[in-house]
């Protein structure tokens, strides 16, 4: 019996996450159960912590070290990365982001930023034992924060990821997981960086991360991201959406570290996935059969923009929250250090924009999209001209409308024009039905 049950108000009482109030749940016990398990995480890591299990924070590389950490008995993985929504589910009462101003990093970075106070004054997150980041093909907001957090006293072990590029005419090539291909001397290059982090995780928990319980590692993960697989098939290719956007996103999101607890992330993803099943049977949708069929990119600085979509008649149809690494499988027929490597390097935020638009076509045509929204991150260096790449790209192999969108960390203040463009956005794709 799960421990996660019990009503969200606490988290706003006890957490003063005033954002809950805002925003609008699926009512299933399942999806509870998703909310409680997010919402806990910190207390999950402070708990962990005291029960003398070794604390590691990933940074960057969204998928990855988690994996390799999780194959070590009593070491927990998180990615401080995460104070990203802190700013948005407090809105803005935990003042991270006027902290960060204080620190010399402005709103000219993304909500990353909030992470760096985050660090110093140990309210949120605790202070992990070991810190890995990967650095190279990263953007410079990351990179200048994860920079100044080493000058500031907190030790990092560094890992190169270099930028993902085709194999050169008659250069030896490697498949990657995602449709994608790498030479193999970037591969072996990952391959031996990995090697060291592994290293320092054997060295953090006192016993040597061998090929076979990284295998182990892999398979348990692969366990994950194959529920996540199924979950996203049924709910994106029905007829209407059995689960709102707003759980999806947060489903998803627990690709990448299982949020502190794999168990318990596993159970959580089978709970939705045997959900939706069950309301696909019956015909019963959470948004109406004539919403627009919209494929979202980026995930959200303020999660109640999710809502605002199928407020405004529109519903998510597939998504590529950052993060697409982490929803494909690694595989598990290659020695474990090699699949890793592969998988590191499928990372859409380590190659060219358009590998990440190819694959954003392919699914918006796999799942009928009818429009596309790039949601634009404020600050962020990754996307200042990505988005235009891959708005121009699905424009043109799809014919379909498609919007770039900047969301802040609380969007009330943005409401109408935020509002004014996606039902714009929505009634065009409806329009282009009756063509
Ligand atoms: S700039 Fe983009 S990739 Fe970098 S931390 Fe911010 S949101 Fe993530």
């Amino acid at each position: 019996m799960s421990s996660f049950g019990g009503p969200l108000r606490r988290h706003v009482v006890r957490e003063k996450d005033f954002r809950l109030q805002q925003l609008q749940f699926d009512n299933s016990p399942a999806a509870l159960r998703l909310w409680n398990f997010l919402l806990t995480e910190n207390q999950r890591l402070h708990q962990a912590r005291a029960n003398g299990d070794k604390i590691v924070g990933a940074m960057k590389d969204l998928g990855t070290v988690p994996v390799m950490a999780y194959a070590l008995p009593d070491v927990r993985a998180f990615y401080p990365d995460g104070a990203w929504w802190t700013p948005c589910l407090m809105e803005c009462g935990d003042k991270l982001l006027q902290q960060a101003d204080g620190m010399g990093i402005d709103a000219s970075f993304c909500p990353v930023r909030a992470m760096l106070p985050a660090f110093e004054n140990g309210r949120h997150f605790p202070r992990p034992d070991l810190l890995i980041c990967s650095v190279g093909a990263i953007c410079d907001d990351f990179s200048a924060i994860a920079q100044r957090l080493q000058h500031l006293g907190h030790s990092i072990v560094w890992w190169e990821i270099p930028r993902r590029r085709q194999p050169a005419l008659g250069e030896m090539g490697c498949a990657l997981p995602g449709n994608l291909a790498a030479p193999k001397i970037q591969v072996d290059c990952v391959r031996r960086e990995l090697w060291r982090v592994c290293q320092a995780l054997g060295q953090l928990a006192g016993k040597t991360l061998d090929d076979g319980s990284l295998a182990a590692g892999i398979r348990a993960a692969n366990q994950a991201r194959r529920l996540l697989d199924s979950l996203r098939r049924t709910v994106y290719s029905a007829p209407a959406a059995p689960l709102p956007a707003l759980e999806m996103l947060v489903a998803e999101m627990l690709a990448i570290h299982f949020c502190s607890d794999r168990g318990e992330a596993i159970a959580v993803l089978d709970d939705l996935l045997a959900e939706v099943q069950s309301r696909v049977r019956q015909n019963q949708f959470v948004v109406s059969a004539d919403a627009a069929r919209v494929f979202w990119v980026n995930p959200v600085a303020d999660l109640r923009a999710m809502n605002l979509l199928e407020e405004l008649g529109g519903r998510i149809c597939g998504a590529d929250f950052m993060f697409t690494h982490a929803l494909d499988l690694i595989p598990e027929d290659l020695p474990p250090l090699e699949a890793l490597a592969r998988a590191a390097l499928a990372d859409p935020m380590v190659g060219p924009a358009s590998d990440r638009a190819a694959r954003i076509v392919r699914e918006c045509r796999a799942n009928r999209a009818e429009a596309a929204v790039v949601s634009r991150i404020p600050g962020a260096s990754h996307c200042a001209r990505e988005g235009e790449v891959i708005l121009e790209i699905v424009r043109r192999e799809l014919g379909i409308p498609a919007i770039e969108l900047e969301i802040p960390p609380v969007c009330d203040a943005m409401r109408p024009t935020l509002g004014s463009r996606i039902q714009a956005l929505v009634e065009t794709a409806r329009a282009r039905r009756t063509r």
